[in-house]
């Protein structure tokens, strides 16, 4: 009988596959699309089999367990903030994750700065975009991304590496393909513009559902859960 671990293990060898081939559709490769395991809800000892697997960035959405894990997970890895942040709980991050992806709103980005700068490290963030525009997703409108962007540019400890969605949950990520695009769209005329300041870097989108569409359509970003550890409890 396969363990928990042969099970992780496995998963994460056919996901690579899956990813190879995804990028290799959009004439990439592998090595270009940068994976996130999504460790949410999932205990410490589950995440360490993932990072011996070589799932080194981990994602979690809620800061509190972040900062547990962070302390707990006794191995080379990187945090990165997937979920929706709080302004007030900013000080308990900055100093542990590599990257932001749920930048929404200027008062997060001044709060992020005022930290950041205060220990005296630029912070990677992305902007969060809500393409889809669904009234539950947080994000920036599409409209709103570029002049959301100028005006953050000239802050000192913010370094702004690209964008991230959310798309709809389906079952049928032909649905979706959509949001992709757009945001795609949206990234490369932001890159076009060549704004001090402003490092498009990061196209962050696609989950365990839709991220072949997603890299199909651009992603090199993606942030995978339940595809590596199974359903969440
Ligand atoms: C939970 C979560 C994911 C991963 O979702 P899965 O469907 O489990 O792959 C990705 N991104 C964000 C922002 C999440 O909250």
């Amino acid at each position: 009988m396969m363990g928990d671990s042969d099970i992780i293990r496995n998963n994460i060898s056919d996901i690579i596959k899956r990813v190879g081939a995804a990028a290799e559709k959009s004439g990439r490769t592998a090595g270009e699309i940068h994976i996130i395991a999504v460790s949410k809800t999932i205990e410490p000892e589950r995440i360490v089999t993932a990072v011996d697997c070589g799932m080194t960035e981990l994602g979690e959405n809620r800061v509190q367990e972040l900062c547990e894990k962070y302390d707990k997970i006794d191995r080379e890895c990187h945090w990165h903030l997937i979920g929706h942040l709080q302004t007030n709980k900013v000080k308990y991050i900055i100093d542990r994750v590599k990257l932001i992806h749920s930048v929404d709103r200027a008062e997060l980005a001044e709060e992020i700065q005022q930290r950041a700068k205060k220990i005296d490290r630029p912070a990677d963030i992305l902007i969060q975009v809500n393409v889809s525009g669904e009234g539950s997703k947080y994000g920036i409108s599409p409209d709103g991304v570029m002049d959301f962007v100028k005006a953050i540019a000239s802050h000192s400890h913010l370094r702004v590496k690209g964008l991230m969605t959310m798309a709809p949950f389906t079952d049928n990520p032909e649905e979706v393909r959509y949001v992709f695009r757009d945001l795609n769209k949206i990234f490369i005329d932001i890159k076009k513009e060549n704004i001090d300041n402003i490092d498009m870097r990061y196209i962050s989108m696609g989950m365990s559902n839709d991220f072949e569409v997603a890299i199909e359509e651009g992603a090199n970003m993606v942030r995978i859960g339940t595809a590596i550890f199974g359903r969440r409890a």
